[in-house]
């Protein structure tokens, strides 16, 4: 939980840095994709006109299976944009619990699909080959052209009409 305490920000601005485990993110972890560090937190609150303003940022690393190639990918870091997070209607609440914010801010940030590299070449789909380490003789054929030639209502396909 991460919790800034209001009468205590009422007096001063208060620096909150901290860090929660992985389990945290409630992301399910597989062989694929895990949350592989704690989520570490470094935050700046303090009172201002009609609310409280919380600023900083947050960060973890992930790890699992490069998504193109399959290689294992170790401990990528994750950091969130630098966010500024405004809370009003705070008036008679002792303890303010920005987890929610946080977690849902850390898992915006966390990558979609992991690549060992943003260029990776990825494994040749007919011959398997590992083509960041080889070049392979496959002729990979696109899929779309052939279709629209056998398929008798491929040219009114490509008029929208389905
Ligand atoms: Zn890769
Ligand atoms: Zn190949």
């Amino acid at each position: 939980m991460i919790k800034i305490s209001l009468s205590r920000l009422e007096k001063e601005p208060v620096v909150l840095t901290g860090e929660e485990p992985p389990e945290f993110l409630e992301v399910e972890p597989t062989e694929q994709f895990y949350v592989s560090a704690p989520i570490r937190y470094e935050l700046n609150a303090a009172m201002v006109t009609g609310g409280a303003l919380v600023e900083g940022f947050a960060s973890t690393a992930v790890s699992g299976i490069c998504g193109r190639c399959l290689y294992p990918v170790e401990d990528e870091k994750v950091r969130t944009a630098d966010l500024t997070l405004f809370f009003d209607e705070i008036d008679g609440i002792e303890e303010l619990d920005i987890s929610e914010d946080i977690r849902s801010e850390v898992l915006l940030a966390l990558p979609m699909n992991l690549l060992c590299d943003e260029n990776c070449a990825g494994l040749c789909p007919v011959c398997g080959a590992d083509l960041n380490e080889e070049e392979c003789d496959c002729v990979i054929e696109p899929p779309e052209e052939k279709d629209s030639e056998e398929n008798p209502w491929g040219a009114l396909d490509q008029l929208n009409l389905k």
